[in-house]
């Protein structure tokens, strides 16, 4: 995951993260660990092994890569993005949330794993 809580319930980019500062994980609310390194891309990762349903720990570079490049490139053609943003009332947790002007919120999910044609 690329986005964890502070103690303070705010949202925290991994690549602007302070290492110094206990993070939670915003589906389970379980410590999450910063990742962080020269080759690695910035993410958060649960502690202990959980049943969290929100993020699973199968995220592959590629795919956390992505999901900032895309979060970059909406927000520099003018959106509003968050990353990772929980909507509660339909239980879901798109990659990511863009929003231009009053438009209607839009929800992307980054793919980069085969898919068969069915
Ligand atoms: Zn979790």
């Amino acid at each position: 995951m690329l986005i964890a809580m502070n103690a303070q319930h705010q949202l925290v980019n991994a690549a602007t993260a302070d290492r110094q500062i206990e993070y939670y994980c915003p589906g389970c609310v379980q410590p999450v660990r910063l990742k962080r390194g020269a080759v690695i891309v910035p993410h958060f990762a649960h502690v202990h092994a959980t049943d969290c349903d929100a993020f699973s720990e199968g995220e592959t570079t590629d795919h956390l890569r992505g999901k900032q490049q895309l979060a970059t490139w909406f927000a520099a053609s003018g959106y509003t993005v968050r990353l990772e943003a929980g909507l509660p009332e339909i239980h879901q947790r798109p990659d990511i949330l863009v929003r231009r002007g009053t438009a209607q919120p839009l929800a992307l999910e980054f793919q980069c794993s085969p898919l068969s044609v069915e």
